[in-house]
């Protein structure tokens, strides 16, 4: 691994502890915590970096892998979402 691919790995990994640790290392969406039946929360952008969301603490919701998946799939398919999981 560079030494920049080393910093962005710990600057990302740091950036998910801060996340996990703000919404109680819960999914945003269903509750799940994190490591509950092995479960390895995902961080979700709230604002697509497609449209200029940054992946910093304040656009990043940790949901589970279930969530996630679901999350992604219902915006593909243009199903309402609630406010603060939305996604591109
Ligand atoms: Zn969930
Ligand atoms: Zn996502």
């Amino acid at each position: 691994m560079s030494h920049a691919a080393h910093l962005a790995h710990k600057a990302a990994h740091a950036i998910r502890q801060t996340v996990l640790e703000k919404h109680n290392y819960q999914c945003k969406c269903c509750g799940k915590k994190e490591g509950e039946g092995g479960e390895r929360l995902q961080l979700h952008h709230v604002k697509p970096v497609s449209l200029g969301g940054w992946s910093d603490k304040d656009n990043l919701i940790p949901l589970c892998q279930a969530c996630h998946t679901r999350v992604h799939k219902e915006w593909a398919r243009n199903i309402p979402l609630p406010e603060d999981i939305i996604h591109g």
